[in-house]
C-alpha cells in the first residue's frame, strides 16, 4: 500500500529528476516551442517541493492536491495548469485515505488523465502529454516499471507525429521529426514514480 510518505517522495524525486533534465526539456521546446519548458517545470516542482516540507499534507489525496495547487498557480505556461489538473483531480479522486493500492492510484489517475484532456482537448496521437500519460496510466495496472516503461514508449512515439495541439501545432508539418517535450517531462514523473516504489 502507498502512503502520504510514498506520495511525498514521488512528488521531490520528480522534482530532482525535473531540475536534472530541465536542459533537456527545454531544448526539445526549443525546436517546437518556445524553449521554457524545462524552466517552467523546474520552477513548478521547486514549489510543490517547498508546499511539501512543512507536512501539513499528510494523506496520499492531500499530497497530489496540494502540489497540483502549486503547479497551477506558479507555472505560466500551458504545462503549469495540465499537469496542475492532472495532480489535483488525481487527489480527489484517491479521497481522504492514509492509505491506497497501486491499483487505486491508476484508477485515480485515469480520471486525472481524463481532466487533461478535458481541459486541453488532447486526445492521443495529437502530440501532446497525453500521448504518454494515456498508456502510462493503462500500463500502471500492471505494475509500476511497466507504467514508466509505457509512458517512455508513448513519448519516443510522438518524434514522427505531427502536433496538433499546444504551441508546436503553429508550426504545422515542421513539428514532425521532434520528441514532444511534454510527452517526454511526463516520462519523467513516471520515471520518479517507479523509482520511488522501488
Ligand atoms: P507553453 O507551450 O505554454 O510554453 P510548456 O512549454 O511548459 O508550455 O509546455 C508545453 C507542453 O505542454 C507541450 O509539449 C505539450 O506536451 C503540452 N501541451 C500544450 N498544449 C496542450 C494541450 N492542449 N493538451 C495537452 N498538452 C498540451
Ligand atoms: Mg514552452
Ligand atoms: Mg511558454
Amino acid at each position: 500500500m502507498l502512503d502520504g510518505d510514498f506520495f511525498r517522495r514521488w512528488l521531490t524525486t520528480a522534482a530532482a529528476t525535473v531540475d536534472r533534465e530541465a536542459d533537456r526539456l527545454t531544448e526539445l521546446d526549443s525546436a517546437i516551442g518556445d524553449a521554457d519548458h524545462g524552466a517552467n517545470l523546474r520552477r513548478g516542482f521547486a514549489a510543490v517541493t517547498e508546499a511539501l516540507a512543512p507536512r501539513d499534507a499528510d494523506h496520499p489525496g492531500a499530497v497530489l492536491v496540494l502540489a497540483g495547487r502549486q503547479l497551477i498557480s506558479k507555472v505560466g505556461g500551458a504545462s503549469g495548469p495540465l499537469y496542475g489538473t492532472l495532480l489535483r483531480t488525481t487527489g480527489k479522486a484517491l479521497g481522504d485515505g492514509a492509505e491506497v493500492s497501486r491499483e487505486e492510484l491508476a484508477q485515480a489517475l485515469r480520471a486525472g488523465v481524463d481532466a487533461v484532456t478535458k481541459l486541453g482537448g488532447a486526445t492521443p496521437g495529437d502530440k501532446t502529454m497525453v500521448d504518454a500519460l494515456v498508456p502510462a496510466v493503462d500500463a500502471l495496472s500492471t505494475s509500476f516499471d511497466a507504467a514508466r516503461d509505457a509512458a517512455e514508449q508513448g513519448a519516443e512515439a510522438t518524434i514522427p507525429l505531427q502536433a496538433r495541439k499546444g504551441r508546436a501545432s503553429y508550426l504545422g508539418e515542421r513539428s514532425i521529426g521532434h520528441q514532444d517535450p511534454g510527452a517526454t517531462s511526463s516520462a519523467l514523473l513516471f520515471a520518479a514514480l517507479a523509482e520511488t516504489a522501488e
